[in-house]
């Protein structure tokens, strides 16, 4: 596929012409994504959008060609435009061309579901009606790694949740692939789309017990001229008042047959009468399910035992999957006893090593854990002893000590380590010090040490680098309906607040659990969604829309 991606500050035309292949392409779809005047319920000016430019093309690219992958096309061009947009102007602009227009549509749609979680653009601010828009068409600044850490004020460094999650998944890049056997790749993501090897049903087959028959005859009375068992094949032409005794499961000995059921005839030696025919032929066509060659389960898949069910059916038995991820983690702080024990005043049960190990158990990972000591050299000499395994993890995690206080060493700690830091603060309640760094393919994250925080920090931030490293589909937010009030002071950061999250509808429904510091933990037995209240927001109201984040899988939070 022919592909063209341009960022530019400047306007995007108001027409740009299609691709100049006439005869191959039958389909031009264009989309533009232009600025609401309307955000979070406030009237609105312009956006502006930030962006790695050279990271957020190689990403488009990668993207757009995944994609194309399963819905081919010929020509795709994408415009983003960065920098300060006012309100009715397009902020993206896609042009696909394919022959026919279903690929086209489904590309568009795939694309733009992705690129706002996998693209390195976002949302910087939301500028308000009636404020200058003093940078309006100025060239965008770039910002990147550095920029960032020189910024010039905190709130440089200060990420947005959405700037945090898209830094994370743009620096969490695939691990190289491996096979594996079906066994071992439960819950690994899948990184090659699995085809049909053959038709599937591979012959046509009996759905039940009984007599197979041409399925134009007419006759009452037939003889059973076979028996043919599940396991059997036999392949004949059934001729008029013919009839084959098969069971449920019988590859059909040959084309345009139909089976009655054995409790619609009556059987005298060879002699059979039919009774009654039921208005099913009785009969799983070969092909019915799906075509040879048409795709099975797609690269990107988590292999649940469904879909590993599937490729066992086709005998891939060694599919190509994300290797087993491993990790070590770290917890911190002196006041750090382990469960078992009785803590003295001032100290307090680790409650984050299981917090961290359960919520893994969502992964395939290795998990190796230890403690640090609160005193930085003393620190590096147990990372010293651990020098193997810290050099062989993909991601460290280390629980506390993140954010500005006199023994909080988790920053200087990772840069020891050669992580370059990414952020180390984001515009979150809780969950606010949360450091990334990258030592590329690895990623370092400091969690801060509050169970709440954690549990949090984990769902979109950690979560969102381990399916990067995989080849997953990183945490997505959705859309769902308040079950009750959600009491809250307008607070200046954006909150990720836990709920009890209830299916049962066809509107996602959440109840907010109560918390009152990120230090509380009686909630997290039952969390299993964040909603997300957006920055200076106060109480939600019954019934009021809301996004959420679900918290994946039954042990991840019920
Ligand atoms: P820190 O991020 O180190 O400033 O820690 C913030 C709070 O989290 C402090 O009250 C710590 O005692 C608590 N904390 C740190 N690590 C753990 C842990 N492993 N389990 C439970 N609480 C912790
Ligand atoms: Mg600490």
């Amino acid at each position: 596929m022919e592909i063209e991606i341009q960022l530019t500050d400047r306007p995007i035309a108001e027409t740009i012409l299609p691709p100049g292949q006439p005869g191959v392409v039958g389909a031009w779809l264009e989309f533009r994504g232009v600025v609401r005047g309307e955000e979070n319920g406030r009237t609105i000016r312009a956006l502006e959008y930030e962006a790695y430019p050279e990271m957020a093309k190689r990403e488009i690219r990668r993207l757009l060609q995944e994609i194309s992958a399963r819905h081919p096309c010929r020509v795709a061009k994408v415009i983003h435009r960065v920098g300060v947009i006012p309100v009715g102007e397009t902020a993206i602009y896609v042009g696909v061309a394919s022959p026919h227009r279903g690929e086209a549509i489904a590309l568009l749609a795939k694309f733009m579901d992705r690129l706002k979680q996998d693209v390195p653009i976002w949302k910087r601010r939301a500028i308000a009606d009636g404020a200058r828009l003093c940078a309006e068409h100025q060239p965008q600044r770039p910002s990147n790694v550095q920029a960032a850490a020189a910024g010039s004020a905190t709130t440089a460094a200060l990420r947005s949740l959405d700037e945090a999650r898209a830094e994370i998944h743009s620096h969490s890049r695939p691990l190289p692939a491996v096979r594996a056997s079906l066994a071992e790749a439960l819950g690994c993501v899948l990184r090659e789309t699995i085809y049909a090897p053959e038709d599937l049903p591979t012959v046509d087959r009996s759905t039940r017990d009984g007599y197979a028959i041409r399925a134009d005859d007419a006759s009452e009375t037939f003889s059973v001229v076979d028996t043919i068992h599940a396991a059997d094949w036999k392949p004949r032409q059934l001729k008029s008042g013919e009839a084959v005794r098969v069971a449920t499961g019988t590859a059909l000995p040959c084309g345009g047959l139909r089976v009655v059921m054995q409790e619609h005839v009556e059987r005298d030696g060879d002699k059979l009468l039919v009774v009654r025919r039921e208005n099913s032929t009785n009969v799983r066509l070969r092909g019915e399910e799906v075509r040879q060659g048409q795709p099975l389960v797609s690269a990107g898949t988590k292999l649940n035992a469904g879909a590993l069910a599937i490729l066992a059916t086709v005998g891939n038995v060694n599919p190509l999957v994300s290797p087993r991820l491993r990790i070590l983690h770290f917890t911190t702080g002196n006041e750090i006893v382990t469960p078992d024990q009785t803590p003295k005043p001032g100290q307090i049960r680790d409650s984050n090593s299981i917090l961290i190990r359960g919520l893994l158990q969502n992964f395939p990972c290795d998990v190796e854990q230890g403690h640090l000591p609160e005193n930085f050299e003393a620190a590096m000499l147990e990372i010293a002893a651990r020098k193997p395994g810290i050099e062989n993890a993909d991601v460290l995690l280390v629980s506390g000590g993140a954010s500005v206080g006199e023994k909080d060493f988790t920053r200087a700690l990772l840069e020891r380590l050669s992580f370059e830091i990414v952020f180390s603060q984001i515009n979150l309640r809780p969950g606010r010090p949360l450091i990334f760094g990258v030592n590329s393919p690895r990623v370092a994250f400091g969690l801060p040490g509050n169970p709440l925080s954690h549990f949090v920090c984990f769902h979109f931030a950690v979560a969102t680098a381990l399916a990067g490293l995989t080849g997953g589909e990183p945490p997505e937010f959705l859309r769902g309906q308040l079950a009750e009030k959600l009491e809250d002071q307008p607070c200046s950061r954006e909150t990720l607040w836990p709920a009890r999250l209830d299916w049962n509808d066809a509107t996602p429904r959440l109840r907010p659990l109560a918390w009152a510091s990120s230090g509380d933990i009686t909630c997290l037995a039952t969390a299993n969604a964040l909603v997300r209240v957006p920055a200076n927001t106060g109480p939600l109201e019954q019934f009021a829309g809301v996004d959420f984040l679900p918290v994946t899988a039954m042990l991840g939070g019920g």
